[in-house]
């Protein structure tokens, strides 16, 4: 009697809803297609809204220090500014995340051609990359959104029809976790992740220079004038790009240093240190915290070996964003767990490839408080 109540007892918790979850049209692509917008809410009055164009996250609330909810990431009002848009704010990015150097690469020995859509290189998966297509959604039971969007053989130039998923769960201790999962029928390269630009202040509340950051690694990648990393694996320590202690990327953006003046701020791949390299288990990637009036924190861990810290560099003020806020240079940074760019051309970085028969699955959660 008592085991039976117990598993019922487990059973209820396991199947409370962590969030709600709720429905309502946002518009319609230039070729018809519908597309949903999704709000997940938790007890604590978090709140996560996700559209299925690009399966961007349009607005996170998240407490401040006095608990009350602020929208921390950057967006547009509209899908007509979605799809115009060339800033990927919030979106799922594939198929492969950053730069493929000069959009070529080769493949158990078969030449592959990419669309070159930033200066010489391939960008964030193409012209029409996982950013600008419809996912199909499917409401999970206990409240989580599942989106899938299928890929043919060919697309973008990429090999083999793949199936990539990717769930959002928002649960009741704050957290937004971002779960992708995909399948291939060829050999190919994939690399996801989200491009959400974060502003703990607050979106279109000034720029993100005096933010605390902390980024858990002891290398980055230098990269070339196109941003390509060059192979080199470089050490931290002495540089502008040290955040092992919380440091605010304002303090030493603006130092004469040759990778900050590529790219035009700090726009490179940190190779993360992991205590446990098994896939599945998460480890602390980045710490944010706003020291001003919010207090927000937000911790990023992953199973990822890489983090793309991309301080909004190329914003210049021409994307308007929600409720008419000029987003200008600095106006949000990025948190991009992957792989390292330009892996397919690079044999000593981890691989990217995904072959038939096996599984891509990897995990990156924030946590959301405030101090
Ligand atoms: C890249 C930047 C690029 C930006 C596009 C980042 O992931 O590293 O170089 O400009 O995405 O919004």
């Amino acid at each position: 009697m008592q085991l039976r109540l117990l598993s019922l007892l487990t059973l209820v918790t396991l199947t409370m809803p962590a969030a709600t979850l709720q429905k309502s049209d946002f518009g319609k692509t230039p070729d018809g297609a519908a597309v949903a917008i999704y709000t997940l809410k938790n007890s604590k009055g978090m709140e996560a809204k996700i559209i299925t164009w690009g399966g961007a996250i349009v607005s996170l609330k998240t407490p401040d220090r006095t608990g009350a909810m602020g929208d921390i990431v950057l967006g547009y009002d509209t899908l007509a500014d979605y799809v115009a848009g060339k800033s990927y704010f919030g979106a799922l990015i594939g198929r492969y995340g950053n730069r493929i150097a000069k959009g070529k690469f080769t493949l158990e020995g078969k030449s592959y051609s990419v669309p070159v859509n930033n200066g010489d290189n391939a960008l964030h998966g193409g012209i029409r990359g996982f950013d600008k297509r419809v996912w199909t959604a499917r409401e999970l039971p206990g409240g989580d959104l599942e989106l899938t969007y299928k890929s043919k053989d060919g697309e973008e130039g990429y090999p083999g029809n793949l199936t990539a998923t990717v769930t959002y769960t928002l649960t009741d201790d704050n957290r937004l976790r971002i779960h992708y999962v995909a399948v291939t029928d060829k050999p190919t390269v994939l690399n996801l992740t989200n491009h959400s630009y974060f502003n703990l202040k607050g979106a279109g509340e000034g720029d993100i220079l005096g933010e605390l950051v902390m980024l858990n690694a002891d290398q980055f990648l230098p990269v070339d004038a196109g941003l390509i990393p060059t192979g080199e694996l470089r050490l931290v320590d002495g540089t502008p790009f040290d955040f092992r202690h919380a440091r605010t990327p304002g303090e030493r953006i603006a130092q004469t240093d040759e990778q900050l003046k590529l790219g035009k701020g700090y726009d490179h791949n940190w190779l993360l240190n992991r205590p446990d390299m098994n896939p599945g288990m998460l480890s602390l990637a980045a710490r944010v915290e706003e020291p001003g009036v919010t207090g927000r924190v937000m911790e990023i861990y992953t199973d990822q070996p890489g983090i793309q810290f991309y301080t909004g560099n190329f914003l210049d003020g021409t994307d308007k964003g929600k409720g008419g806020k000029i987003y200008n240079q600095h106006a949000g940074f990025c948190f991009e767990t992957q792989h390292y760019p330009d892996s397919p051309n690079q044999p000593k970085f981890p691989s990217t490839e995904l072959k038939p028969g096996q599984k891509y699955d990897t995990i990156t959660e924030w946590r959301f408080s405030a101090k």
